[in-house]
């Protein structure tokens, strides 16, 4: 039996039993239930049982479970089943983070799983990839990374990059002829087109062959190791932080340990209490803090159109300085509108054309020709530019798919951002024309002759000089201005870009895209952020200075360049330029790169938006490389790290917010909790270079740490996004979280804890007995944290940001503040809690203790935290 690429295209649809219609539903169905879904295996996910066990497996867990038992062993049943249950809770609470956070990231990938374009039901739609099955007709165009291997049926200039399947990185021509050989390498199965590679250029249709791990990839990839987010730079530096801080820690609990031994303390009480210390002041919940505020944060971000595909990305959001965005589509509604024409050598409005006239006809209807898009039933499939000129056809009741069929096409040069120019062949009549349509600066110089009511003329310099004022009118006002020109050609002519010249001029079509409403306050808002937007695009400068000007971005038009002055500059000279360049007009995907390695050489932290095929390296090059999720190809989007669902720039500035909120939050959940177990362990440190008694029985530590740690923090990495964040100057990448800033920060506010509890326990200890000294210092050290929730919810005072606008520090509150009570005033729970009954002056004095720390940070907050 011969193989697919030895048979021609008729007997690869007969053996896949498929039609030019596509699969019915039902085919669909059938064939699933045979070959599966289109998916590459992947690595085994840890299960939730597995991340409940992997609790158990920390360092200080385990000495606590030794601890529980020797307490077993010394008959003190009563702690051995409080550390338990402390040990419980915290896997329990653990896993649940985990779960939760690995939940919300799994959904966040989900959002962002390529699609297909295949034709089913006789009609083209979008499918998720793996629901591409064996027969489909796959249809692809530039920018597409194709999901199934398949035989080529249909081929226009169709240009492929199988890098990952062959290492080639040089794009592979394909064409749909049979090949004779039987065994012929993948690199010259030049009919055939591979999952995982993508199509750098024209247009094709495929039928797919072989789908999942049967495919050419699937057979050679090993298990995709997509089970495991890597940790972001963050993560990994409060590992290391943490790590460092446990080794001191525990050092500091050992000595405690010691000078205990040798006070002449019991060595099992000692013992417990230094472990209680150990898992009281180390701060577990550090990493696990940051994977739950970067998965929520990213879920709203979603919601609000921005899905982040690399994780790291959220961090690097806030240090945004500069955002580089294309113009038509991102700063721009992308909904383009013919205005006006320029034919016979007439400026004509839209609603004003003859089609009696032939000259005027005949720029209508090479409009329609040399463009592939449709609108049926207010449905508009293709390029925004293209259906702009099926709507001018259909005002003039010209439909494009009848002009289409009347004039059947030959062949395609398929548009590309770097020519700016697309050609298609068509048969008229007996005859074979060639039409192209293009920017004005491309096309000009490949014309030599023009229509005009008196036949056509050979083009004078005349002639161009009217044509380019006309373009340079039609500019100023924001329009987008394509040339229309042909030629007749041999029939069967092959031809190439090479062909794209001697042609006639027809007309200019000049067509109206306004910019999006929220652009200008988007735009005004990154102004105040200390983020510079910079504006892209393939159009003209004048157009591109009249819609900057709309926008509010360009203040001088020193402030503008064009590609062609671009290519003349040097790396450095582009980078001394760069500062003072707003936007860049007729640019390639090609100039991005260079922009963005330019900024980033002067410091900055750049995003950079894109959509095509070729705005892949400058997606990647950027520390954010921005895809639209609607225009953009699944190249683009595969390279970035943030795709926006609705394709709007604003959405951009508020992701930077959203990241600049979320890098705050993460600050400020750990430096509650560093700041809480630094109270601790000055209390301890005091109280053992004096030479008193414990402050604290173990259990109290295991309570605090239980309570007082992830709940508040998570409820503080959770605190809503405050506008205000958006009037501070970006973060510097460079700085680290834990400065010395924060450092001071923490010692400080740990310290006033500390005064709090010491004094608490002083007041007990004259009362005479030392358990009802360590009863008020562990409650005054617990709410005290508690409340301190409060004060670590941002820089500016509670009383600014809104004491209820973080109803989750509430509810951490409250639950800490039921559960201390049950503890203190329970009967079966004192002993186990090692509590001694409080009177109501005690517990008011406790309340009073507990607020001062609050009552400090917020007068300090209040008068010298300058609010913007
Ligand atoms: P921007 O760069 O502003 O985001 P864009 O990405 O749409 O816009 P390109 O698509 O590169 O820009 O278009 C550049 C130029 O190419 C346009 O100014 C226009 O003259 C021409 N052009 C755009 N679309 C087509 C098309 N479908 N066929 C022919 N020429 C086109």
């Amino acid at each position: 039996m011969s193989e697919y690429h030895q048979q021609t295209t008729v007997e690869v649809m007969e053996k896949l039993d498929v039609t030019y219609q596509g699969l019915s539903d039902y085919d669909v169905q059938r064939r699933q239930e045979i070959y599966g879904y289109n998916e590459l295996a992947e690595g085994k996910r840890t299960s939730t049982f597995a991340v409940f066990f992997g609790q158990f497996k920390d360092l200080l867990v385990i000495i606590l479970l030794v601890a529980a038992f020797i307490s077993f062993l010394l008959g003190e049943v009563e702690s051995t089943i409080v550390i338990l249950i402390v040990v419980l809770l915290n896997a329990i609470l653990g896993t649940v983070q985990h779960v939760k956070a690995e939940q919300s990231l799994e959904s966040l990938k989900a959002l962002s799983s390529p699609l297909a374009k295949v034709m089913r039901n006789n009609q083209l739609v979008e499918i998720p990839s793996e629901d591409v099955v064996v027969g489909d007709l796959l249809s692809l165009e530039a920018g597409d990374y194709i999901s199934a291997d398949g035989r080529l049926v249909e081929s226009h200039n169709l240009q492929i990059n199988e890098s990952s399947l062959t290492g080639e990185s040089l794009a592979v021509s394909k064409s749909t002829a049979p090949i004779q050989e039987e065994h012929v390498p993948i690199a010259e199965k030049t009919n055939m087109a591979f999952t995982g590679s993508f199509v750098t250029n024209g247009r094709g249709v495929v039928i797919v062959t072989a789908i999942g791990m049967e495919s050419e990839i699937g057979k050679i990839a090993n298990l995709l190791d997509t089970a495991k987010e890597k940790k972001t730079p963050l993560q990994v530096s409060l590992n290391q932080f943490g790590e460092k801080l446990a080794l001191g820690i525990t050092m500091i609990c050992v000595a405690i340990f010691t000078i205990d031994l040798f006070r002449g303390r019991e060595l099992v009480e000692s013992f417990m209490f230094a472990v209680s210390l150990a898992v009281a002041a180390i701060p577990e919940a550090l990493g696990s803090i940051v994977t739950i505020v970067l998965a929520f944060g990213t879920q709203k971000m979603a919601k609000e159109h921005a899905i982040i595909r690399k994780l790291y990305a959220v961090e690097s959001l806030g240090s945004v300085s500069v955002i580089c965005s294309d113009k038509t589509g991102t700063l721009t509604e992308n909904k383009m509108t013919v205005q006006h024409v320029y034919v016979n050598q007439k400026v004509i409005p839209h609603d004003q054309l003859q089609t009696k006239h032939a000259l005027e006809k005949s720029l209508l209807i090479k409009g329609l020709l040399c463009n592939n898009a449709v609108e049926r039933d207010q449905n508009e499939i293709g390029d925004p530019t293209e259906i702009a000129l099926v709507k001018l056809g259909k005002q003039y009741n010209f439909d494009e798919l009848i002009v289409r069929n009347l004039n059947p096409r030959i062949m395609e040069i398929p548009f590309d951002s770097d020519r700016k120019l697309m050609t298609t062949v068509h048969q008229v009549n007996k005859q074979t024309v060639m039409i192209t349509k293009g920017g004005v600066d491309v096309l000009l110089p490949k014309i030599n002759r023009m229509e005009t009511s008196l036949g056509i003329v050979t083009v004078t310099d005349e002639h161009r000089n009217k044509i380019e004022e006309v373009n340079h009118d039609f500019s100023a006002n924001g329009l987008r201005v394509l040339a229309i020109a042909y030629k007749e050609i041999r029939t069967h002519q092959a031809i190439d870009v090479q062909d794209e010249r001697d042609l006639i001029f027809v007309g200019l079509i000049a067509m109206m895209d306004p910019p999006r409403k929220e652009s200008k306050a988007a735009v005004e808002s990154c102004i105040k952020a200390g983020i510079k937007p910079i504006m892209i695009t393939g159009d003209h400068k004048i157009t591109a200075i009249a819609i900057a000007r709309e926008i509010g971005l360009l203040k001088d038009s020193s402030e503008v360049i064009e590609g062609p002055e671009i290519e003349r500059l040097t790396d450095q000279q582009l980078e001394e330029r760069v500062e003072g360049l707003t936007v860049y007009a007729r640019v390639t995907p090609e100039h991005k790169i260079r922009i963005v390695k330019a900024w980033q050489e002067k410091g900055h932290v750049v995003a950079m938006t894109g959509d095509g095929v070729n705005d892949g390296p400058a997606l990647k090059q950027a520390d954010i490389g921005v895809a639209m999720g609607i225009t953009g190809t699944e190249v683009a989007k595969d390279a970035s790290s943030m795709v926006l669902t609705d394709d709007n720039f604003s959405t951009i500035v508020s992701a930077i917010a959203n990241g600049r909120s979320i890098y705050s939050n993460i600050k400020n959940a750990i430096l509650f909790l560093l700041s809480g177990n630094a109270g601790a362990i000055f209390v301890v440190l005091y109280a053992t270079v004096l030479g008193l008694p414990l402050p604290f029985a173990p259990v109290h530590l295991l309570f605090i740490n239980l309570l007082t740690d992830s709940l508040p923090a998570i409820a503080i990495g959770l605190e809503p996004h405050n506008k205000k964040t958006m009037k501070d100057k970006p973060r510097d990448i460079h700085m680290p979280l834990l400065n010395r800033r924060v450092t001071t920060q923490v010692v400080l506010e740990g310290l006033l804890i500390a005064i709090s509890t010491t004094i608490a326990f002083r007041i007990g200890l004259q009362a005479g007995d030392t358990l009802t000294a360590s009863t008020m210092a562990f409650t005054t050290l617990c709410l005290s944290r508690l409340i301190h929730g409060f004060n670590s919810r941002s820089k500016e005072s509670i009383f600014v940001i809104g004491v209820f606008s973080n109803m989750y520090t509430w509810l951490a509150f409250i639950i800490g503040f039921v559960c201390l009570h049950v503890v203190l005033f329970h009967p079966a729970l004192t002993s186990m809690f090692e509590v001694a009954p409080l009177s109501w002056r005690q517990l008011g004095l406790i309340y009073g203790l507990s607020v001062m720390p609050f009552l400090v940070n917020q007068w300090y907050k209040v008068l010298f935290v300058r609010s913007k």
